[in-house]
């Protein structure tokens, strides 16, 4: 039976330094090549980051065995370095306090991770693997660690993953990495072939944006040994065939429509053709989403963030219209517009490494459709929810002013400005909010009259909040018969509006104002409503 080597990923927040690993474990030197940073370890001084905790989530979910590497010990305060050596024979050089620090870092990193549900130690202090993920300390820069990391990596492929490494001697499966134009080459596919063996002029069949594809290999393309896939050094050599386990570029044709995250099948028997097509695009519906639900609409560069996208939103709660693969274009819009008429708040498009298409940038002006996009998971879905909780709490405002609120003064003592038509008297707001307009009761239920203005140090102003001094109008009483020095006076709120603040926007009163509505309730109860004469 034939052995497949392991797909080794590395995952891990932007300079924590995976590009650093890689080059030290191959002994080459892509990370002074790499123009952005594409790949996604724990740098041990910074502990883990957003583009961490998605990674330890996918790995969850898919219950995919891995260690976490803390790089960068030569960074902690007072490590003495010796390249390329064992982390275990080079602690016996370290002082006691420079252990203890590193000992207090693996703490920290122990404890983040069993929030995220892994139990984890430093590798040597591991009994049982099966329970316990393996810390390794090392430093990409002087390589001190990776014998270990090596080693743990190895070693639990074996314990864990033997049944995974035999493959079959049949077509090939794989999954698509990324499609990508090469010079000369047309329109390539870059894949992972994790089982069987895929030949020059094998038929092959993948997902395209339409539908599946169906092509014949014309050349297979590996880099130069050591070199990336991503960004190789060298022309790529060609090969005839290629066995699992391998990276491998596809050239062939019509291959532009292909998404990235597809699985592809090596057909060696046309009778299998239909079956394979039929799995191939199972995998690809599984993930899409294309209802006429009031929700989202999301568009992602290829299926595996099309998926962790859709994932996150569905435990967020967050319901999904559309999740297709693709740029954002004028359909996506009009159908946001759709989903508007019925929740404002899901009238949103969101997207991951995706573009906006011209015609969809033209009809989101016009129609002022939302577009959150990036290239991070987590923050796209952040801008959103942020956008929705403004959104939300403006139109709880609108609403909310529409409602006569509570309010209660008090009537200061030397402050009588006019006794009448109307009375101008200073008033300190003790509890709510008084403003032009509202309706106002003394403390036995009695209506007062209206409040015309409200003046703070001599100017207008829309409202008085409590613990204010300010001067108001009110249209009818006379001071000295209705009102008097002194006295308290309430907004008079009417029942369907207090009913309503109490219900509904129970969340955006303070416990004061809640306490004014029962207030205002016992005195109309107490009292029989009059006006003044
Ligand atoms: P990536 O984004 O995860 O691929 O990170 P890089 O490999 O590009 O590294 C980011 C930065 O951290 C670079 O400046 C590296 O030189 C530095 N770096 C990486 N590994 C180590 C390490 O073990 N020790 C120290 N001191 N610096 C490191």
């Amino acid at each position: 039976m034939a052995i497949r080597s392991p797909i080794a990923v590395v995952l891990g927040h932007v300079d924590h330094g995976k590009t650093t690993l890689l080059d030290k474990i191959r002994g080459t030197s892509v990370a002074a090549r790499e123009p952005g940073l594409i790949t996604q370890w724990i740098d041990l001084t910074k502990g883990i980051e957003p583009q961490t905790v998605e990674s330890l989530n996918i790995l969850k979910a898919r219950k995919t065995p891995f260690l976490v590497c803390c790089n960068k010990i030569d960074a902690v305060p007072g490590w003495k370095s010796s390249p390329d050596g064992s982390f275990l024979a080079n602690t016996d050089q370290q002082r006691p306090e420079v252990l203890t620090d590193l000992d207090n870092r693996i703490y920290t990193m122990m404890g983040t991770l069993s929030r995220y549900g892994f139990r984890a130690d430093r590798f040597d202090r591991i009994k049982d693997f099966s329970k316990t993920i393996a810390l390794v300390p090392s430093s990409a820069k002087t390589g001190e660690g990776l014998p270990e990391l090596m080693a743990m990596l190895v070693g639990l492929t074996q314990i864990f993953m033997k049944g995974e490494l035999t493959t079959s001697a049949g077509p090939a499966e794989g999954t698509v990495l990324e499609v990508k134009e090469e010079p000369g080459l047309g329109v390539t596919i870059d894949a992972m072939i994790y089982d069987g063996t895929i030949k020059v002029d094998d038929e092959i069949v993948l997902a395209g944006r339409n539908g599946i594809l169906r092509t014949r290999v014309r050349a297979l393309l590996v880099p130069k040994p050591l070199d990336e896939i991503r960004d190789p050094r060298d022309k790529f050599s060609h090969v005839e065939h290629v066995d699992a386990a391998a990276g491998i570029k596809i050239a062939a044709q019509g291959l532009d429509d292909a998404i990235a995250g597809s699985p592809i099948y090596g057909v060696d028997n046309p009778s299998k053709r239909a079956d394979l097509e039929k799995r191939v695009l199972g995998e690809v519906e599984s993930v899409k989403v294309s209802t006429d639900r009031t929700g989202v609409i999301v568009k992602a560069d290829a299926l595996g963030s099309l998926e962790a996208l859709t994932t996150s939103l569905s435990i967020s709660k967050v319901p999904i219209r559309l999740a297709d693969v693709g740029e954002i274009s004028r359909r996506d819009v009009v159908e946001a517009e759709v989903v508007r008429a019925k929740d404002p708040y899901l009238a949103a498009i969101l997207g991951f490494n995706v573009k906006l298409l011209p015609d969809a940038e033209e009809e989101i002006k016009q129609a002022g459709i939302p577009v959150f996009k990036g290239d991070i998971i987590y923050r796209v879905l952040e801008d959103y929810s942020r956008w929705v909780e403004a959104q939300r709490s403006a139109g709880v405002k609108a609403e909310m002013e529409l409602l006569i609120r509570p309010g209660k003064m008090k009537i200061l003592k030397g402050f009588v400005f006019r006794r009448n038509d109307p009375a101008i008297v200073g008033v300190e707001i003790l509890e709510g909010i008084v403003k032009p307009k509202y309706p106002v009761i003394n403390s036995s239920g009695k209506r007062i009259g209206i409040v015309l203005r409200v003046q703070d140090q001599g100017k207008d102003v829309t409202e008085a909040v409590r613990g204010k001094q300010v001067a108001v109008s009110i249209d009818k009483p006379i001071v000295g018969r209705h009102i008097f020095e002194g006295d308290v006076l309430y907004v008079d709120v009417p029942v369907k509006h207090a009913t309503t603040l109490s219900s509904k926007f129970r969340d955006h009163l303070s416990p004061g104002e809640l306490a004014l509505l029962d207030e205002l309730a016992s005195i109309s109860a107490k009292n029989a409503l009059g006006v003044i004469s």
